[in-house]
């Protein structure tokens, strides 16, 4: 099983909040955020960075499931 990341960098705001909360997953680069890797083993830290970021610019997919942000 594979998750994708995605940051939508038009959206993103440059909090950080989602390097802070996930350091091994996203970067921020030149002030918008940029996920290391685009496919990740499933990890709760990624939801969770989903799930903090203030503009829900992050989204993570199973396939063709949303799975984070969670609702
Ligand atoms: S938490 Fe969201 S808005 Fe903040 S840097 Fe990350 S993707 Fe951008």
């Amino acid at each position: 099983m594979t998750w994708r990341i995605e940051v939508d960098r038009h959206v993103c705001i440059g909090s950080g909040i989602c390097a802070g909360t996930a350091p091994g997953l996203f970067r921020l680069e030149g002030e918008r955020s940029q996920a290391l890797r685009e496919e990740i083993s499933p990890q709760e830290v990624a939801l969770d960075a989903a799930d903090s970021c203030p503009a829900l610019a992050i989204t993570v997919t199973e396939g063709s499931e949303v799975v984070g942000p969670r609702p």
